[in-house]
C-alpha cells in the first residue's frame, strides 16, 4: 500500500506529514485531522493557525526561573505573595503546571528542561543546571526541592545537582517516594504530588 502522503495534493500531504511528527500522531490520526481541518469553517483554521503561530513568537523562557511565560520574569516569580525562598526543580514546564494544579505548593521553581541523560548525549551543560547554581548563590534560599522524575535519569540527575548545591549551604531535599516509577510527574494524580511534596526528605 502506498502511503497517503504520496497520492495525496501536496498541500494535504505536508499538513500530514507536520502533524505526524506530534507526540501520539500516527499516520491515520493525521489523516483524519487533516481532513477535518479541510472541512472546518475557515476562521476555526485560521485561528488554529495563529494559535499556533503565536505560541512561537509571543513565548520565552522566565530569565529566573526558565518557565515558559510571555512576559519575563514570569507571573510565579514576579508573584510576591509565593515563598521565594523554596525552590522547586523539575525537569519540564509542564511538571510546573502539574505542581500548580494540586495548589499546594507556595514556593517559586527551577525548569531544567531535561534530565542528564548519556544515552541521549544529554550532558548537565545542556541544562539550566549552571543557572540554578549561580541563582542559589545569588539569592540563597532556605530549601531547594529537587522533584526530577522518580526515573534513573531523574534520580541521577538530582544526585549531581545536589553534590552541587551541597557546599552552598542551602537545604536539598528530594520528593518522597510513592511517585509511580518511571513515570512523569506530569502524570501523578494530585494527592498523590502532594504527599510526595509533603514528605520530601533530606538528601
Ligand atoms: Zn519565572
Amino acid at each position: 500500500m502506498r502511503p497517503f502522503t504520496t497520492i495525496a495534493p501536496p498541500p494535504m500531504a505536508r499538513l500530514i506529514e507536520a502533524l505526524v511528527k506530534l507526540p501520539g500522531i500516527g499516520p491515520k490520526t493525521a489523516s483524519r485531522l487533516a481532513f477535518y481541518l479541510l472541512r472546518a469553517p475557515e476562521e476555526e483554521v485560521m485561528a488554529l493557525a495563529e494559535a499556533l503561530r503565536n505560541l512561537k513568537q509571543q513565548t520565552r523562557l522566565c530569565e529566573i526561573c526558565f518557565h515558559i511565560t510571555d512576559e519575563s520574569p514570569c507571573a510565579i516569580c514576579r508573584d510576591e505573595r509565593r515563598d521565594h525562598g523554596l525552590i522547586c526543580v523539575v525537569e519540564e514546564p509542564l511538571d510546573v503546571l502539574a505542581i500548580e494544579r494540586t495548589g499546594e505548593y507556595t514556593g517559586v521553581y527551577h525548569v531544567l528542561h531535561g534530565v542528564i541523560s548519556p544515552m541521549d548525549g544529554v550532558g548537565p551543560e545542556d541544562l539550566r543546571i549552571r543557572e540554578l547554581v549561580e541563582r542559589v548563590r545569588r539569592e540563597a534560599p532556605r530549601e531547594v526541592i529537587l522533584a526530577t522524575n522518580p526515573s534513573l535519569e531523574g534520580e541521577n540527575t538530582a544526585v549531581y545537582i545536589h553534590r552541587l548545591l551541597a557546599p552552598l549551604g542551602v537545604r536539598v531535599t528530594r520528593l518522597a517516594r510513592g511517585l509511580p516509577v518511571g513515570g512523569d510527574l506530569d502524570y501523578a494524580d494530585e494527592i498523590t504530588l502532594v504527599r510526595a511534596l509533603q514528605g520530601r526528605q533530606e538528601m
